[in-house]
């Protein structure tokens, strides 16, 4: 095995990746799972609690983990996470945007306050954590981006979610090209239903309706995120992953 093609244990050891949105549900497990494979995880949140325990569940375990108290909506927060990172370990290798906010609004009533709310928490923040996480990639790098199959689909009523969703989409083609001078590969995840919460509240019916025969875990997405940043998966990049059981391949007609 030469350097250039690291044991599967071994491709993260050592390397800084920031997670935002990680103190809960998907972020959480996907620093989980990079602490695992011995990368120094940041853990960039709103969720001071949370994001606190978990940076000591981690550290506990042997892992390294730094809790960031970060607003991606807000960009002077963003600019102190990042630059916080640095003075710590020295450079970025990979950034997960992952947070985001789940809004829905009648389509008449979704004011301009909660559009802005939405779209500047999951595209921009993704933009300005990508943004300035680049400048500090100096050997190259991996960036994940968390839309959802809402990007590709819809109920009525998630309107600004929907198209937060989708800009990303564009954004992760965007980026891909603008940072592959730098050795920097961008793609998305779609998860569809993802049920962060006790398993025990789901129904049958729930797992049923996917071809997959489940809802889907954290850890679905965990394990992708660790796929789509492997060293030796750098050919994949402007790409989009969905993961939701096969739910956007299932045709419905009302009989
Ligand atoms: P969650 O609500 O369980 O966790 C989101 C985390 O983001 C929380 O820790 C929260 O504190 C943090 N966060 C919210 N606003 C923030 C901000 N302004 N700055 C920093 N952190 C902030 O959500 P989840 O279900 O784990 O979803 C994670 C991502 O996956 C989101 O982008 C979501 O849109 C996407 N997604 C989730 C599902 C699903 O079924 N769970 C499906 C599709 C897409």
């Amino acid at each position: 095995m030469t350097p250039e093609r690291p044991e599967n244990n071994e491709a993260y050891r050592g390397k800084t990746v920031i997670v935002t949105g990680a103190a809960n549900g998907i972020g959480r497990a996907v620093a989980k799972a990079f602490a695992a494979e011995h990368a120094r995880v940041i853990l960039a949140d709103i969720d001071e609690p949370a994001g606190s325990g978990l940076e000591r569940s981690l550290n506990a375990s042997g892992g390294t983990a730094l809790f960031l108290r970060t607003d991606v909506s807000n960009p002077d927060s963003i600019r102190r996470m990042i630059a916080e990172t640095v003075t710590k370990t020295g450079q970025i290798d990979i950034l997960i945007n992952n947070a985001g906010i789940a809004a829905y609004a009648s389509f008449d009533e979704l004011a301009v306050d909660e559009w802005d709310r939405v779209l500047n928490t999951n595209l921009r923040g993704a933009f300005l954590c990508s943004q300035e996480a680049a400048r500090h990639m100096t050997n190259g790098g991996a960036i994940v981006n968390m839309a959802s199959t809402r990007a590709l689909m819809s109920e009525p009523d998630w309107e600004a979610y929907a198209a937060s969703k989708g800009g990303l989409l564009s954004l992760t083609h965007a980026m891909a090209l603008s940072l592959a001078p730098k050795r920097i590969i961008v793609n998305a995840i779609s998860p569809g239903w993802i049920h962060t919460r006790d398993p025990k509240n789901l129904r049958s019916i729930d797992h049923s309706q996917h071809p997959a025969g489940r809802v889907g875990k954290p850890e679905d997405i965990a394990r992708a995120c660790l796929f789509l940043c492997h060293p030796e998966n750098r050919f994949i990049t402007g790409e989009q992953l969905v993961i939701d059981g096969g739910m956007t391949r299932k045709m419905i007609y009302e009989h």
